[in-house]
């Protein structure tokens, strides 16, 4: 059995949804209840991905507010892939992804030199007061270097587990 580690950063603004993502990934639950994170929340999950492999997942959820005091150096150190995640709702936090996949690509990289691999998650589709349409998602996606984007709602658990999917098995070919 070959178990691989890996360190994904999950990062976007304050209160599009990082740590309800973390929460309903790793413990299968959604709580409307909003707590801000402070910093940074490590979580766990291995995931059983073939009958010789496993992969074990050390997610670091990094609070909005850390962009702006420069502490993302350290928290980037050693990341092999990133989930870069938007509100629907909320056209800033779209506009801040731009700033964010700047952000990885200064100040992490793999060992070959590449950027890592990062999906961008277009997170609260179960809301109707959608601002950002799926046109300028895919444009700003595919001018920007993700390696996919997805419609998600950890709300009514949609594209969770599919997102990340397709993030370890990137992570995993290169
Ligand atoms: P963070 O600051 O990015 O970690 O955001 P949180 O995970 O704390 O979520 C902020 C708020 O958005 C909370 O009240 C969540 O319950 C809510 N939320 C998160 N994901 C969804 C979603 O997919 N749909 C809806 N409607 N609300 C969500």
């Amino acid at each position: 059995m070959t178990e691989h580690l890996m360190k994904i950063l999950i990062v976007g603004d304050g209160y599009v949804g990082k740590s309800s993502f973390v929460h309903r990934y790793v413990n299968g639950q959604f709580n409307s209840m909003y707590k801000m994170t402070m910093g940074v929340e490590f979580s766990v999950k291995v995931l059983h991905w073939s009958d010789k492999e496993k992969v074990r997942l050390h997610l670091w959820d990094i609070a909005g507010q850390e962009r702006f005091i420069s502490m993302t150096r350290i928290y980037y150190k050693g990341a092999l892939g990133c989930v870069v995640m938007f509100d629907v709702t909320s056209s800033s936090s779209f506009l801040n992804c731009l700033y964010w996949k700047r952000d990885l690509d200064d100040k992490v990289m793999l060992p070959n030199g590449d950027s890592i691999p990062c999906i961008l998650l277009a997170n609260k589709c179960d809301l109707s007061q959608r601002v950002v349409s799926a046109d300028s998602i895919e444009k700003f996606s595919k001018d920007n270097g993700f390696i996919a984007w997805m419609e998600t709602s950890v709300k009514e658990n949609k594209n969770i587990g599919e997102a990340m999917r397709i993030l370890v098995k990137e992570i995993l070919s290169v």
